[in-house]
Parts: structure tokens; C-alpha cells; sequence
């Protein structure tokens, strides 16, 4: 089972994504990435940059640079996810209750409706069990066990709160794309 991933993404889940091309060029000349993994689209081993962008907590006792021999995926690496045509909502088993926006009250029984919510976050109407203002689930506020947007840099196998982006990484991609970036744990089931 993976450890899960620090997702960083457009703070504003309806900004224009960069082209895959161009993130990954950034990426890669950051030394974020390294060689693209054979086995799936748009991964990447880490590269000689990774530990100076990814700022990890603790000791992390097992932080593991390397794909293993037994080709299991328990070693951090970088993929990017998208650019999709429309926000994507990114949920784990550490996902809190997001907050209305308007009044703050969360959505105790979200999970009731998150499949509804994660096949149409655009769209999908969420509307507020405390002050009853209609929101998009993509306009909720997930704080930072959620993760919303049109592309992602996915860096896997990070515990919730273990590891954060630094502020150059950050910046490079607020430079890429205009607009600033933010980041979030997501721990789905392995
Ligand atoms: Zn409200």
C-alpha cells in the first residue's frame, strides 16, 4: 500500500493548465524529475533536485529514491496527472470535511455524496448544511487533505504532512502559469 502523495496544483481549480510538455520541461530542468518510469504515462524517477524541492519533515526513516528490485512502487516518484478539459476533485481515506466558503460550517456528510461530487466537480451543487449557500465542490474549501484542478504534479509515497514543496518549486510554477500554485495530502487506499 502506498504512503500517498503530496499533490500540488493551480490554487484556482479552473485555471488553465499548462501544457504536459511544459511542466515537465520545468520539472526536469528544476531536477525535480529524472528518467520517465517504463511502466506508466507521465512518471518520472526523482532527480537531483528532489530533495531540495521537497522539503521533508522528520527523519523519514524510509524515504526511498530508487525503484526497488521487486518492482513494487513503495519508493518516492513524480508524476504529473493531466492537464484534463475540466477540474478534477482528488479525495483519500485523510480527507476532512470540506467548509462552506460563505459561512465556514463543514460538510459533515460529504462522503455521502463524494462520488457524485468527484464525477462532477464543476458542476454538482453542494449545498450547505448550516447557511444552505449552493457551492461547487471544487469551490469548497478542502484546505490541504483535498486536492482540485485541471493538472497535478503527483509526488508519491508521502505521508500526510511528511513532505512540502519548497518555495522555488512554487514559484517556478506561479511562474509558469500566472497564477499561484498550493499543494494538499491525499491518502487514497492502496
Ligand atoms: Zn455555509
Amino acid at each position: 500500500m502506498s504512503a500517498g502523495s503530496l499533490l500540488i496544483h493551480p490554487a484556482d481549480p479552473a485555471a488553465s493548465p499548462p501544457s504536459l510538455t511544459a511542466l515537465a520541461g520545468l520539472l526536469d530542468e528544476l531536477g525535480l524529475i529524472g528518467e520517465p518510469l517504463p511502466a506508466q504515462p507521465a512518471a518520472y524517477r526523482v532527480g537531483p533536485g528532489f530533495l531540495r524541492h521537497v522539503t521533508f519533515l522528520g527523519c523519514s526513516p524510509h524515504l526511498v529514491l530508487d525503484p526497488p528490485e521487486d518492482g513494487g512502487d513503495a519508493f518516492s516518484h513524480v508524476a504529473v496527472l493531466g492537464p484534463y478539459a475540466s477540474p478534477h476533485l482528488i479525495v483519500g481515506h485523510n480527507t476532512q470535511a470540506p467548509r462552506c466558503r460563505t459561512c465556514r460550517a463543514p460538510f459533515a456528510d460529504w462522503r455521502a455524496e463524494a462520488l457524485a461530487w468527484m464525477s462532477h466537480p464543476d458542476s454538482a451543487v453542494a449545498t450547505c448544511p448550516a447557511c444552505e449557500a449552493r457551492q461547487a465542490p471544487v469551490a469548497l474549501d478542502w484546505r490541504e487533505t483535498a486536492a482540485v484542478g485541471r493538472v497535478f504534479v503527483d509526488v508519491r509515497n508521502v505521508f500526510p504532512g511528511e513532505g512540502v514543496p519548497g518555495d522555488e518549486l512554487l514559484d517556478r510554477l506561479k511562474r509558469l502559469t500566472g497564477g499561484p500554485w498550493r499543494y494538499a495530502w491525499v491518502h487514497r487506499r492502496g
